[in-house]
């Protein structure tokens, strides 16, 4: 158990945000009136003024001050959606997209999908005759850019979350600057939490400063404004642990049923990484309350990541009943995305999952990494919102003050660039390197992703998008990679399976999570695994899907997550029809797997491995990069150990593991992709 010291100096800080929600019951207060104790609520006309009389506005306000919910109702309210104009919002997340809007539509007394409405990939609910204010992610956004590049059915663009720095979000802002100075009239709103403000405004004032030298008149209100929305806020107290953890899992859980056992009344808003840590936080905290005895029982235990269903968000924001306390364990998603009401006691742990690129080894994977100080300051914000709270960080003082790092590095520069190029020359940017990014890529990473590319025959020699191919790929919203295998299968006559398998591949995991069941979920693995690997494996579990009726009761007894499956048939059926429109004939190869395999040695070629030892449960080091990788336990080929795989992407723990992997040919390689395997200095010859 994790030991709480208790911080005398410097250990309490200050938020400049004051909540309103009175203690007797936020409930009861009606929607009219709670909309107008926000902070928010005080600048309505200084927003409004300033999104007249100036192209680009800046607003800061801390989380939950009502910046995604409110100003995109007040621009409406002002006439900004007038005339069939449309107001945009983005997110960086899917889950938040969804959250906000539906509460916009709650608070607005409208059905959501009319008036309001969103967009994430593979959902859209709005209505392009109907829907006024628009939320989307900022992904959505790009791909509109494709089919309208001046965006023109917007008046008003608010990109939200703006500190979180994700890749979509920094290459829209570079892109919107360029529409801005083709459509004069177009308003930009920048929100961000308190903490990289000033950045954002650099990237604007720069370009100010560049038009002034390169002579070009400046129009009056291109300066952006700034706007920062202050309150009063409650204490923080903070308290560290004294020793480092070791498993920050089991000190969450210690930590919440100490909070739960001294301290009053209020909930619990826990920090973790992902579905994995969190469903295990979640296991471990019911059986430890449960032989905890009567303080316990009244402990209402959610998960908060995204994929949950509708009926799962609504618990997360439905208020605690009387005395109960609720426990939210969630990713970093409760950091700024979305405000939960009743958060009293906050347990951080100090990390979050996080993408990270190398460029020499060509490898990008989802790392469990430390945050920054930045995320941790505002992580323990959420605790202040209803009276003073306290936040319980579960790494010592020292290491905060001295480890942590003062912010985050943009995800741009921690990425994989082959979407992104792809996207910006689909949108016509010819001199990506020379584009006006918020923060640069590296140009080892822009010539990583160039070479994919031209390997993937996307673009030509003078790194133009191919015809068909490269606008093909473009045009189909998934990764580039996925999106050449679906394009190989036609050619190869298997285009039904692999529709399938991009289908399975968009969605995290198709097996029910299964704590402490692991041996009854690996021996329902089997009675699917196929000996090419889990692919293959995909299909068999969707053919015994489609056979037993598309039953809940037969995804039950195999492990298999009913609503995972329900929404890969969902997926697959816009695939199809966009494989339609790219005049691709839907075929199945029938029981030729050999087809199916190049198709995606076609696709993925990049990430291809071979076995080196059997020690270790079998060690691979990728071909192209030489570095070493392991098959993830959840694999069907995990301890078969194949020559030669391909994985679609990597996790790292530990080790860098192989997630959903297939066996291959090797000479497939050099088949597909003969550029790619034949220039390299120090290429073991493939065989
Ligand atoms: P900000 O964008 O400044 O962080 P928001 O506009 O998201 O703030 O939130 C303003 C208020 O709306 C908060 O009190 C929050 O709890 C409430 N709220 C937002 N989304 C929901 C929701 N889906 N259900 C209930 N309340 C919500
Ligand atoms: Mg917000």
């Amino acid at each position: 158990k994790p030991r709480l010291l208790e911080d005398e100096d410097g250990g309490v800080i200050f938020l400049s945000s004051s909540y309103s929600s009175s203690s007797s019951g936020y409930g009861y207060v009606s929607i009219e009136k709670q909309r107008q104790r926000l902070p928010v609520y005080k600048y309505r006309t200084a927003i409004l003024y300033l999104v007249e009389s100036h192209a680009t506005t800046i607003v800061v306000g801390e989380t939950g001050s009502g910046k995604t919910t409110q100003i995109p109702q007040f621009l409406k309210e002002a006439g900004w959606a007038d005339g069939g104009r449309v107001i945009a919002c983005t997110q960086p997340r899917r889950l938040a997209v969804q959250a906000v809007a539906s509460r916009v539509a709650e608070e607005m007394g409208v059905k959501l999908g009319e008036e309001v409405g969103y967009t994430i990939r593979f959902e859209d609910i709005s209505n392009p005759d109907l829907t006024r204010i628009k939320f989307l992610t900022d992904g959505v956004l790009l791909r509109e850019m494709m089919d309208d590049p001046l965006l023109t059915k917007y008046s008003v663009i608010m990109v939200d979350e703006a500190h979180e720095r994700s890749i979509s979000t920094d290459i829209v802002l570079g892109l919107l600057k360029k529409i801005q100075k083709r459509r004069p009239e177009l308003r930009l709103i920048i929100s961000s939490a308190t903490i990289e403000a000033k950045s954002m405004s650099n990237f604007f004032l720069s370009s100010k400063r560049r038009q002034a030298l390169e002579g070009e008149e400046l129009r009056p209100g291109l300066e952006p404004a700034i706007l920062s929305v202050e309150g009063r806020g409650f204490n923080v107290q903070i308290h560290y642990v004294e020793d480092p953890v070791r498993d920050y899992v089991q000190a969450a859980v210690s930590t919440v049923l100490l909070i739960n056992d001294k301290e009053p009344p209020g909930d619990i808003l826990v920090f973790l990484t992902g579905q994995d840590d969190i469903d295990a936080a979640i296991k471990l905290l019911t059986e430890e309350a449960r032989s905890n005895g009567k303080n316990s029982s009244g402990l209402i235990i959610l998960p908060l990541y995204s994929g949950l269903t509708r009926a799962e968000q609504d618990l997360i924001f439905s208020p605690t009943p009387k005395g109960k306390r609720k426990v939210v364990i969630s990713t970093n998603i409760a950091e700024t995305s979305l405000t939960l009401e009743g958060i009293v006691y906050v347990v951080d742990s100090g990390f979050s999952k996080q993408r990270f690129y190398n460029p020499i080894s060509d490898i990008e994977n989802l790392v469990v990494a430390p945050i920054s100080k930045a995320s941790a300051r505002q992580r323990a914000g959420r605790a202040g919102r209803l009276r003073p709270g306290k936040c319980y960080r579960l790494y010592t003082e020292e290491y905060f003050l001295n480890e942590m790092s003062i912010q985050g590095i943009p995800e741009i520069q921690r990425s994989n660039l082959v979407s992104c190029v792809i996207q910006l020359k689909a949108l016509g940017i010819d001199n990506i390197l020379g584009f006006d990014w918020p923060a640069s890529p590296s140009p080892e990473s822009m010539i990583r992703a160039l070479e994919v590319l031209y390997s993937l025959g996307v673009l030509d020699d003078d790194a133009k998008l191919t015809s068909p191919v490269g606008f093909q790929v473009a045009e189909i919203p998934l990764e580039p990679m996925i999106a050449k295998m679906i394009l190989s299968s036609n050619e190869l006559g298997c285009s039904d399976e692999i529709i399938t398998i991009a289908a399975v591949l968009s969605i995290q995991s198709i097996w029910f999570s299964a704590r402490g069941a692991q041996k009854e979920l690996d021996e329902a693995k089997l009675r699917f695994a196929a000996a090419e690997g889990d692919h293959v494996t995909f299909l068999n579990i969707y053919k015994g899907f489609l056979q037993s009726g598309k039953s809940s009761k037969w995804c039950h007894k195999n492990f298999i997550n009913y609503h995972a499956m329900k929404k890969v048939m969902e997926i697959r059926e816009l695939l199809r029809r966009i494989a339609l429109r790219l005049g691709i004939v839907l075929k199945s190869c029938e029981t030729d797997m050999q087809l199916v395999r190049k198709a995606v040695t076609a696709g993925f070629f990049a990430n291809a491995c071979r076995l080196e030892a059997y020690s270790h449960g079998g060690m691979y080091k990728t071909i192209r990069g030489s570095q070493e990788v392991y098959i993830h336990p959840s694999s069907v080929l995990f301890r078969v150990n194949p020559k030669c795989v391909i994985y679609h992407s990597l996790v790292s723990t530990d080790r860098q593991y192989m997630r959903n992997v297939m066996s291959i040919d090797p000479s497939w390689l050099t088949e597909v992709a003969p550029h790619f395997y034949q220039q390299q200095r120090h290429n073991p010859t493939i065989h």
